[in-house]
């Protein structure tokens, strides 16, 4: 029997962003949490490094130089207003976090301690400025925790271990074919009869399965948020925990709601090499050197002036360049090393604990005598459900001739009562190239708006969602279905090669022949994916199911990356085309809206493609600017 529940808000998601929406939405309407993980296992808990504010505290900043220095690492493709927006309420955003009880690292007078961190900058860029407050190297276990401890204290009513399976939308629940949608609401109305369309224009849904019980429930409400995280698990060697999918990505792209820029990717410099779990930039802002064989402290030559805290998509390259030129070290040259032996051993126990434990648990390396092997590791999905400021969500562009244009930009098109924040949304304050410690600012940020604007829409509805058990019937079909699958593939051996399809041919870096083969093996492993089968056909704890369902989004959206990485004949930022090397903004200065089309059909199983061949359609984005141009990017 499926269980239905009633909301205002519905949060799918309790990690950073999820959980800071749910702050101010509950404070203001009946509000639900659904997440698949206990909320402070979120992968935000494994952020290490620090959370960006001009706060000013250790030495001279501010928030001007903070929006610069955003717009220039994400190689100007970063919406200029978003960028503002993120930079000018950091450091008010730090301080409530400190005041709802976060325990950072102080100064010696009290302050709240800042370290350097990559491409972050004083006066535009002349040299590296401390701008990371931080909670030693367990920063983002300590905002997890507090979120935490003060949903509880705010009463906000989570379901745990609870996956959504199904996005409905009014009218929308087997996605648009055209790519551009129907107005929301129309279907909806005309399948229950309802006379007046506005009146029921907000009527949303999540499907979710309960991992304890194996039950189906269907939460209504008139807003919901997707806060579900990035998609690192697109690749082999990455930073990223088992769960992180990219399920509201697909489930946005089932939807026929497209994904922005999705051809940006962030590997991570220093990832342990061979397992990609990550030693955050905090080991290079407290004084950590990466050296080749030689022992050349090598990033000199590719940051002059930064050096070692140039942003991230310049260190993986050099890294990666380092090994392909024969400099890298180990048997095979396969890495290179992150030094740390030099600084003294209370300054390592005192601010990288965890990393350095890292390096002796998994390699067996001791950090305070020995160099520890790293390479890059993919590490954070720049791109994603593009979204208003207010986290609404975008469906795509208004058709407009120049006359009728506002500010000079196309209008977009919104859900609503659907909304996004975190890394599964594209506000776009990363562009091309995330700086380290934005991303959890970006989800207190963009958590905080979306979790206000989501509560503003529904109390402004003038009905409760009303949803019935034949809304969520389709789905407990299809996961019927491939529980009960006949043998078939595996769902470890397709998700493999998917990984490391994608690791081979569209990682650090790309051309048109490795990503031309890439999207030729996802187009097979789709086809493989149709007839995948689970050995686990019980009701109850069925991680395998859940696997076969978070298998169809990792292979959407690995395909939407590969078509939008084929249309970008450019460099810029993570997204490095070896045939195109250089960045072309006559071109291809714009954003990438990629969408998925398929026939809508009930028949199939948990991905957005439901035929074999997958459609997709690229449609650009323009960049908001506000007065800052492009120019070189040099460090
Ligand atoms: C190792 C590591 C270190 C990092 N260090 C830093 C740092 O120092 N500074 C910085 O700014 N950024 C850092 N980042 C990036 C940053 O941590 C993340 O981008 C950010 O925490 C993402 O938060 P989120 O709330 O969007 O997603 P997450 O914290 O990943 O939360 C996602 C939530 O969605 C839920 N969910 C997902 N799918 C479903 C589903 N189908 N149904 C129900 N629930 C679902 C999960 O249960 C979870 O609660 C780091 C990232 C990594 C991997």
């Amino acid at each position: 029997m499926i269980e239905i529940h009633n909301f205002d808000v519905v949060i799918v998601g309790a990690g950073g962003a999820g959980m800071r929406a749910a702050l101010s939405a509950s404070t203001q309407a009946h509000t639900a949490v659904i997440t698949k993980l206990y909320p402070t296992r979120s992968h935000t808990g494994a952020a290490q490094g620090g959370i960006a504010a001009a706060l000013g505290n250790v030495e001279e900043d501010a928030v001007e130089w903070h929006t610069f220095d955003t717009i220039k690492g994400g190689d100007y493709l970063v919406d200029q207003d978003a960028a503002a927006v993120l930079t000018s309420e950091a450091p008010g955003a730090v301080i409530e976090l400190e005041h709802m009880g976060l325990p950072f690292n102080r100064t010696p007078d009290g302050h709240i301690d800042q370290r350097k961190f990559g491409g972050h900058t004083r006066e535009h860029g002349a040299a590296p400025v401390q701008r990371a407050a931080y909670a030693a190297d367990r920063t983002g276990h300590q905002i997890l925790q507090t979120l935490f401890q003060n949903c509880v204290k705010n009463e906000v009513e989570f379901f745990n271990e609870f996956y959504a399976l199904e996005l409905i939308l009014d009218g929308a629940r087997h996605g648009y074919a055209d790519g551009q949608g129907a107005p929301a609401g129309q279907a909806h109305a005309a399948r229950h009869g309802y006379a007046d369309e506005q009146a029921h224009a907000a009527r949303h849904g999540i499907v979710a399965y309960e991992l304890a019980t194996g039950k189906l429930h269907l939460f209504a409400a008139n807003s919901i948020v997707l806060a579900t995280g990035g998609a690192g698990r697109v690749f082999k060697t990455t930073s990223n925990a088992h769960c992180l999918t990219g399920d509201g990505m697909g489930l946005a792209l089932r939807a026929g709601i497209p994904l922005e820029d999705m051809e940006f990717v962030q590997f991570h410099p220093t990832g342990l090499a061979g397992l990609g779990i990550l030693l955050s930039e905090a080991a290079r802002g407290e004084g950590g050197i990466l050296r080749n064989n030689t022992g050349e402290a090598f990033m000199v030559n590719y940051a002059p002036k930064i050096k070692d805290l140039a942003p991230r998509d310049i260190v993986s390259r050099a890294i990666a360049n380092e090994v392909r030129e024969g400099r890298g070290c180990g048997p095979n040259r396969d890495y290179v090393y992150l030094d740390v032996t030099h600084l003294p051993r209370d300054v390592i126990d005192a601010k990288l604990p965890d990393i350095t434990q890292f390096a002796r648990t998994y390699l067996g390396v001791e950090p305070y005598t020995e160099p520890v092997p790293t390479y890059p590791t993919a590490h954070f999905t720049m791109g994603g459900i593009p979204t208003t400021l207010n986290g609404e969500v975008i469906r795509g562009l208004v058709p407009s001739d120049e006359n009728s244009r506002v500010n000079g930009l196309s209008e977009y098109q919104t859900v609503p009562g659907l909304f996004a924040c975190g890394e599964t949304a594209c506000v776009s304050v990363h562009g091309a190239n995330r700086l380290g410690t934005n991303s959890l600012l970006e989800t207190v940020v963009f958590g905080k708006r979306a979790g206000d604007a989501a509560a503003a829409f529904a109390l402004s509805q003038p009905l409760p969602a009303r949803l019935t058990r034949d809304d969520a019937a389709p789905t407990a079909a299809r996961l019927d279905e491939l529980r009960n699958r006949p043998r078939g593939a595996r769902i470890a051996s397709v998700r493999r090669a998917l990984q490391e399809t994608m690791d081979q041919d569209a990682a650090v870096f790309r051309t048109e022949e490795t990503l031309h083969r890439a999207y030729a093996n996802i187009s097979e492993l789709r086809h493989q994916y149709r007839a995948v089968a689970v050995e686990d056909r019980s009701l109850i704890y069925n991680t395998e199911l859940m696997e076969a369902v978070e298998l169809g989004y990792l292979i959407d959206i690995a395909q939407c990356m590969v078509a939008a990485a084929k249309a970008r004949q450019e460099s810029r930022g993570g997204h490095f085309r070896e045939d195109y090397p250089n960045r072309d903004d006559k071109n291809f200065m714009h954003h990438s809206l990629t969408y998925l089309l398929s026939p809508a059909s009930d028949s199939g199983n948990f991905s957005a493609n439901r035929a074999t061949q997958q459609q997709i359609q690229i449609v650009k984005k323009e960049v908001v600017m506000q007065g800052y141009e492009p120019m070189e990017r040099v460090y």
